[in-house]
């Protein structure tokens, strides 16, 4: 899925794509994704491509969102002008626009020594992080934009030849602001000024230390980790994503989707059919969950109705050591009464309880001939990993 996406990078690490041919690229991967084909319907995706474009550890695929991934690495090269400015290609007019210059300004640090090579309007040097024009905004749009370096800027204070007209009333309190700020600043005569990048933990430039700002504020998922490091087969995997998400497509998610049909679940044949009622509260789901619960010697009760929150805490009470495996139950399990569903939906054929906890002890010796599961060995589980987080 990743290679696609791929293709263009060449040329948005030196050009910004507009916003149409992003839209093509995307809306090709997103047909590959749902259709297996290169056009597929917007009604085709059962998770919004925004949300695909999350990393695994945000609940997403880490399907890498092209707009960001252009920014960051466009970002590389103004870092390279001001890291390396002995580059053969400095004397081209540099190509900066105006996202990757904000993603610059947020992730760079200038370590101030004569101050002969910053610029005072436009580098990140200020003592608290970030730069003039970021951190006072208003006085700075009364300001003539110049290239004046952090040490002219401070002899006989020239940087207010630079604003221009009258200051309004908010400009004025971040002009004295700014005063407060530079009666602090000292530089070394005897030192160049250096600059670092704050986002990778070595202070050097990244493209992927670059997309993580980029992408960062995000709220994270653990679920999603767990799902993508289990034991389970890719497609199980799939599945789960789509399940914890709610996306599979239950009789509510189809009717917003316009279909008309009865909205019962056809396990149980009492409640409305949805990813939640299915997997958790559906009366035929409950009882596989307490047999399988049972038949593990499990001391964890059955889902509730905060999946996520039980299968967290479930996990615990299994030796860290076998979790991945454990993880792979709990999918298998949930796989299986979705595709007990769809044979009652699609084929007309019903098990029984016992009969589908038949069927999912025949898969699991599958995966374990298959190498991806052992055995579970609930009993051993020490006090102390108990306690442990995940
Ligand atoms: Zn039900």
């Amino acid at each position: 899925m990743n290679l696609a996406p791929s293709l263009p990078l060449y040329f948005m690490s030196v050009l910004e794509l507009p916003a149409w041919a992003i839209n093509e690229i995307e809306k090709k991967c997103r047909g590959f994704l749902w259709k297996g084909d290169e056009d597929a319907a917007g009604s085709c995706s059962l998770v919004a491509w925004e949300k695909l474009c999350l990393s695994i550890e945000q609940g997403g695929l880490g399907i890498r969102n092209l707009c960001l991934m252009g920014i960051a690495l466009r970002t590389r090269w103004i870092w390279l002008r001001r890291a390396e400015p002995e580059r053969p290609w400095m004397r081209v007019a540099p190509l900066a626009d105006r996202k990757s210059l904000h993603c610059f300004a947020a992730g760079s640090k200038v370590l101030l020594g004569n101050g002969a090579s910053t610029s005072f309007w436009c580098d990140s040097w200020l003592p608290d992080g970030g730069s003039v024009q970021y951190r006072f905004p208003i006085l700075f749009s009364f300001v003539k934009l110049s290239d004046i370096t952090v040490a002219a800027a401070l002899c006989d204070n020239s940087w207010i030849a630079d604003i221009r007209g009258g200051l309004s009333v908010q400009a004025m309190g971040e002009y004295l602001a700014l005063w407060d700020v530079i009666a602090g600043i000292s530089l070394d005569p005897g030192s160049t000024d250096s600059m670092i990048w704050k986002a990778a933990p070595n202070g050097d430039f990244s493209v992927q230390s670059a997309y993580s700002i980029l992408s960062a504020g995000r709220t994270s998922c653990p679920l999603g980790k767990i799902i993508w490091k289990s034991r389970a087969p890719v497609r199980c995997k799939f599945f789960m994503f789509l399940a914890v998400r709610n996306a599979c497509l239950t009789a509510d998610n189809l009717q917003r989707r316009g279909w008309k049909l009865a909205p019962i679940c056809h396990l149980c044949s009492k409640d409305g059919e949805s990813c939640q009622h299915i997997f958790q509260a559906c009366t035929f789901s409950q009882q596989v969950w307490v047999k399988v619960q049972a038949r593990l010697s499990l001391s964890c009760s059955p889902p509730s109705s905060d999946f996520a929150g039980w299968w967290l805490a479930a996990r615990q009470t299994v030796a860290k050591i076998d979790r991945k495996t454990f993880d792979a139950g709990v999918i298998l399990v949930t796989w299986l009464i979705w595709k007990e569903r769809n044979a009652r939906v699609f084929e007309g054929t019903a098990s029984s309880v016992t009969q589908l906890c038949a069927t999912m002890c025949e898969e699991w010796e599958t995966w374990k001939s298959a190498g991806l599961v052992t055995s579970l060995n609930v009993a051993a589980v020490p006090a102390l990993e108990r306690s442990q987080t995940l």
